[in-house]
């Protein structure tokens, strides 16, 4: 079998899409409410092992380079409102999943979700707890947070009910990069988060930088990894920046689109190889391109889930869920004035509302080994072939000859892999960002094409 080939970009730039979900939500269109039932959409899906997200929609700041679905703070009642809004749309969800769901990880993601105070995460673990059956206690539960909300109570709470990860936004350790990034914080600041959340003794803890802020250098840029590295993270995400329309960031530049690209392109690999290969010198392993891994971390457990095939379960009006037939999620906006227009919409929901699917991407056979390919060759470990051929019964290499074809004349896989396994080379890995995109379907690049930025 061949799938429908792609057409491949004419110049390779390097930093073209971070793929951490396929489709991304831009490819998402407004769904009707009989075709979208929840029931029906997960009356015959596995839910032995499902993954459960909660999104909270709010932070501190509006950081420059977030696209994320967000919005600055919460007006007095707002945050209430819509953790009742989350209950509601628990019930409605687990009703639809019906007797057996199970999940297999849990996490809270945003925004910021530690924007909730200490009594609000209490009822948020409720909600996943006595809403939907989850146990927190027994899976692993990542929780995302920034320096400001780091607070001792907040901490106290997530530790107390199982919080395995705790993931900090820093993405710089020098004041003057983090104020041109628009994330204006002090490093003091950021050194006293860090020893709160290292107190609180969640088993542990990631660190978020990000590289290609103007004027950061291999100098500077290694003064943030080694302030990172004194505190041992179990895991460290290095990002590269983007600047994308809508965005801070995006509102201000100062160059014309195009201008000076190729340089800030070579400012993020140079940055990027050097980041990589001093966290590698310093005992990490390389789990993607972004992600690093300290080589004696501890297992947290959660290895019966598998992201490319398992079900996803999200709630809160940016998260997504994932069925075997159906990606979905609420409506979707960059623009501060569009977010808090949905968050609003959202938290007046009844609890009917959230029996069906609002936007969404239906998959089929051919964007599920898209996926599939995508999901795991873009890790350091790569994919083993047997494990596609056991799911889909085709090779990869036949479903994606021209593909593939055109990653290996780049130099982009790695052959010493053997046949058993697709892999990446390092210069593939650093093109993750170049290379994931390259495997969307035509299907899905024309809808994010017409999609209308708001
Ligand atoms: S980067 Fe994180 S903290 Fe900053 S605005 Fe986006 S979600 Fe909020």
């Amino acid at each position: 079998m061949t799938l429908t080939e792609a057409p491949a970009p004419r110049l390779v730039r390097p930093y073209q899409h971070y793929v951490y979900a396929y489709p991304h939500k831009t490819a998402y269109r407004p769904l009707r409410r009989e075709e979208a039932s929840l029931r029906a959409l997960w009356a015959q899906e596995p839910k032995g092992a499902l993954s459960l997200y909660f999104h909270i929609p709010f932070c501190e700041v509006r950081c420059g380079f977030c696209n994320l679905f967000t919005r600055i703070g919460a007006p007095d009642g707002l945050t209430t409102a819509y953790l009742d809004a989350l209950e509601r749309q628990a019930a409605a969800v687990r009703e639809a999943l019906g007797e057996g769901a199970r999940f297999a990880n849990a996490a809270f993601g945003g925004g910021t979700p530690t924007f909730l105070e200490a009594a609000e995460l209490e009822r948020l673990c409720d909600l996943a707890e006595q809403g939907l059956g989850a146990d927190l206690t027994a899976v692993p539960l990542s929780v995302e947070a920034s320096p400001a909300t780091a607070t001792t109570d907040r901490l106290a709470v997530l530790a107390e009910r199982g919080t395995t990860r705790l993931s900090l936004g820093v993405q710089s350790f020098v004041d003057a990069e983090a104020r041109t990034a628009v994330r204006p914080q002090r490093r003091a600041d950021v050194e006293a988060a860090l020893g709160r959340i290292r107190a609180a003794a969640i088993p542990l803890l990631n660190i978020d930088l990000i590289y290609g802020i103007d004027g950061q250098t291999e100098r500077s840029w290694r003064h943030s990894l080694d302030a990172a590295l004194a505190w041992r993270p179990e895991e460290l995400y290095l990002y590269p920046l983007y600047v994308r329309p809508l965005t801070g960031l995006g509102r201000h530049r100062d160059r014309a689109p195009g201008q000076g690209e190729a340089e800030w392109d070579e400012q993020r690999l140079r940055l990027y190889r050097h980041g990589r290969d001093h966290l590698l010198a310093h005992g990490y392993e390389q789990v993607s391109m972004r992600m690093f891994r300290r080589a004696d971390a501890p297992a947290t457990g959660g290895e019966d889930y598998a992201c490319q095939t398992d079900g996803m379960v999200g709630l809160g009006c940016g998260a997504r869920s994932y069925t075997s037939a159906l990606h979905y999620s609420f409506d979707y906006a960059v623009d501060m004035h569009r977010i808090r227009g949905i968050v609003d919409d959202y938290t007046a929901r009844g609890t009917e509302d959230f029996r069906h699917a609002d936007f969404g991407w239906w998959t089929d056979a051919e964007e599920a080994r898209r996926r599939h390919l995508l999901q795991s060759l873009l890790q350091a470990g790569g994919m083993p072939v047997v494990d596609y051929t056991a799911r889909f019964g085709t090779s990869p290499t036949d479903d994606f000859a021209t593909e593939l074809g055109r990653f290996a004349d780049r130099g982009w896989l790695d052959d010493s892999a053997g046949p058993g396994l697709l892999r990446l080379s390092p210069e593939g890995l650093a093109h993750s960002d170049a290379l994931g995109p390259e495997l969307f379907s035509a299907a899905v690049r024309e809808r994010m094409a017409a999609y209308e930025l708001k």
